[in-house]
């Protein structure tokens, strides 16, 4: 069985520091939501006899009524999903919209928090505030949700270890079942990308940054969260199943506006412009013919796929699977990596340069 994952492009505003595609054009979403159903209705064998997680993300998938996205699952045949997730902006949390959504057979919920400094989310054009947050978590606990997961950012402009160290405090005072953190990237395109350039904001010293991780991660693990990915934590039992199975190297089948999938050989993506997405399902509809762009990975792509998703992950990579061993050899020797078994993997030291480690092990 696969995972399924349903792309919602639709946003109230951009954040300043998103290039994620989404739009904030609301006029499309119900022929947004038909051409979805079209495409369900294409693919379903891809996920038979049933998707084992189904995964809403964005944009921002609480911009839809809570209906069409129960709606969506019950096409997909959701039933035999082992864990349904949405991420819902905490501004959209409402009790109502919760319920339906938990009655609907959604059981994991990810939502958005980035700070509990208001001066910050407003810096980063978020629309919500901290104390909106903590309602949304109160309010998805009410509504029957034992599976949160809160999202973090950190790095990000003017704030301060101070700051971070209260962020941490307060999302350990929600005990969220999973804590997902990010390190604010600084992608071209970006208001916060253009406010750099005119010299509005500076980033934070990359030491800095580093320092904010191993906070978060020493607390984390003190408070009992596992650190199983390079950016995700989760009490036992709550690692998050639809995206380990990404960094498992497990097929996948993404929908809608700028979804990939992925079989294990070919990756596939649909059009990022709801336009030409909405007509190329439409055509498909009428011709029973599905085009789609996709590349064939060789043996080369795969391992490198192989060795990008399972560094990432506490398990790491199997030893004899590693074919730039001098490379691994010298990593383990300088304490960035470390052997474990019959497997590989990055030291906390190590987690702080894993983008550089992975380059220089791919072919
Ligand atoms: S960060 Fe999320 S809510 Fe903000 S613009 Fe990007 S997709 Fe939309």
């Amino acid at each position: 069985m696969a995972g399924v994952y349903i792309h919602i492009p639709f946003c109230r505003s951009r954040c300043y520091y998103c290039d994620f595609y989404s739009t904030t054009a609301h006029s499309l979403q119900n022929a947004y939501l038909q051409a979805l159903a079209q495409e369900i209705a294409l693919r379903r064998n891809e996920w038979q006899p049933g998707a084992e997680t189904i995964y809403f993300g964005g944009g921002t998938p609480s911009r839809i009524e809570a209906g069409a996205i129960v709606r969506l699952i019950d096409l997909i045949g959701g039933g035999k999903a082992e864990e349904i997730t949405v991420e819902v902006n905490p501004g959209d949390a409402g009790l109502q919209y919760l319920q339906t959504l938990r009655q609907g057979g959604v059981n994991r919920l990810s939502m958005g928090v980035q700070s509990f400094h208001d001066e910050r989310l407003k810096m980063i054009g978020r629309r919500h505030n901290s104390a909106q947050a903590i309602r949304a978590v109160e309010t998805a606990r009410k509504a029957g949700f034992d599976n949160l997961s809160l999202d973090l950012i950190y790095g990000l402009p003017g704030q301060t270890m101070t700051e971070w160290e209260e962020d941490i405090d307060r999302i350990l005072a929600l005990a969220p079942e999973h804590i997902s953190t990010y390190c604010l990237q600084w992608e071209e395109g970006t208001k916060l990308f253009d406010m750099w350039q005119k010299g509005e904001v500076e980033p934070l010293d990359e030491e800095v940054e580093m320092a904010m991780y191993d906070r978060l991660t020493d607390q984390l693990k003190k408070a009992g969260y596992e650190h199983y990915e390079v950016s995700n934590y989760a009490k036992q039992g709550f690692r998050s199943k639809h995206n380990s199975s990404y960094w498992k190297d497990i097929p996948y089948v993404g929908l809608g506006a700028a979804a990939h999938s992925y079989d294990g050989v070919i990756r596939r993506w649909n059009p990022s412009d709801l336009d030409t997405y909405i007509s190329q399902m439409a055509e498909a509809s009428r011709t029973g013919v599905l085009k789609y762009d996709f590349e064939r990975l060789g043996d080369n792509e795969r391992y490198n796929e192989y060795i990008m998703l399972s560094l990432r992950t506490k398990e790491g990579a199997e030893t004899n699977k590693i074919r730039n061993t001098e490379v691994a050899e010298r990593y383990i020797a300088e304490g960035l990596l470390q052997r474990e078994k019959e497997r590989v993997r990055a030291t906390q030291k190590g987690l702080h340069i894993l983008n550089r480690i992975i380059e220089d092990l791919l072919i």
